[in-house]
C-alpha cells in the first residue's frame, strides 16, 4: 500500500494522475467527503455526501481513517478497501490520515509531497477558487503538517517539476514491489 501524503496545494493529486498512467496495477481509493464540490471539479473526485451519512458508515466500521480537516472542519475518510485482485492500494490522503494507515498497515509506504515554495504553495491554493481566509489558514496549516510529515515519512518527494517528480514516485513504487517480490520468493 502507497500512501500520497502532503499539505493542500504541493500537487498530491496531479502527481497521483500522472503515477497512475507511468504504473498500471496501482488502485487509486476514492475518498469520502462532506464538502461541497468545487466548481469544475469532477464528480467522482469524491464520494460527496453529507455529516450524517458519513458518521453513520464511520459508527459502522465503513472507513480504515477518517478526519475532520482542520483546513476547512469538513470530514475525509478512506472506505474499506476493494483494489481488484492483484493491485497495490493507492491512497491520497492528509498527514492525519497517513499516520492512521501506518498504525493499522505496517507496511504501508508513506510518500510525503512538498512543493518547492511555499509561493508556489499559495500559488496552487488560490487558483482553485477557495476564499482568501480558507487559503491562509490552509497555508499556516500547511507548514506544520510538512514539518510533522518528515518525521513520519519513508520518502520525501520535492514536486517541482510535475515529470519528474512522477518519475521519482514511480521508482519508489518499483523498489518496494521488488523488495516485497524479493521477500517472497526467499528461501
Ligand atoms: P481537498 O478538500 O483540498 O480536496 O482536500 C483536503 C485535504 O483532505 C487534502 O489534504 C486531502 O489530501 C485530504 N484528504 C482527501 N481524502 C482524504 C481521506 O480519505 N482521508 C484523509 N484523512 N484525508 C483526505
Amino acid at each position: 500500500m502507497f500512501v500520497v501524503f502532503g499539505a493542500g496545494g504541493v500537487g498530491k493529486g496531479a502527481l497521483v494522475g500522472r503515477l497512475l498512467e507511468l504504473r498500471p496495477g496501482l488502485w487509486l481509493s476514492r475518498s469520502w467527503t462532506t464538502r461541497a464540490r468545487r466548481p469544475g471539479e469532477p464528480e467522482d473526485a469524491y464520494v460527496f455526501t453529507d455529516r450524517g451519512s458519513f458518521l453513520a458508515r464511520a459508527e459502522a466500521g465503513g472507513f480504515i481513517e477518517w478526519n475532520e480537516f482542520a483546513g476547512n472542519g469538513h470530514f475525509y475518510g478512506t472506505p474499506t478497501l476493494e483494489p481488484p485482485p492483484g493491485h497495490d492500494v493507492l491512497l491520497e490522503i492528509d498527514l492525519n490520515g497517513a499516520r492512521q494507515v501506518k498504525k493499522r498497515y505496517p507496511g504501508a509506504v508513506l510518500v510525503l509531497v512538498v512543493a518547492p515554495s511555499s509561493e508556489v504553495r499559495a500559488q496552487r491554493l488560490r487558483s482553485r477558487g477557495d476564499e482568501e481566509a480558507a487559503v491562509r489558514r490552509r497555508l499556516e496549516l500547511g507548514e506544520a503538517e510538512e514539518a510533522a510529515g518528515r518525521l513520519v515519512a519513508d520518502h520525501v518527494v520535492v514536486n517541482d517539476d510535475l515529470q519528474r517528480a512522477a518519475s521519482e514516485l514511480a521508482g519508489i513504487v518499483d523498489m518496494h514491489r521488488e523488495r516485497v517480490a524479493g521477500t517472497v520468493s526467499s528461501p
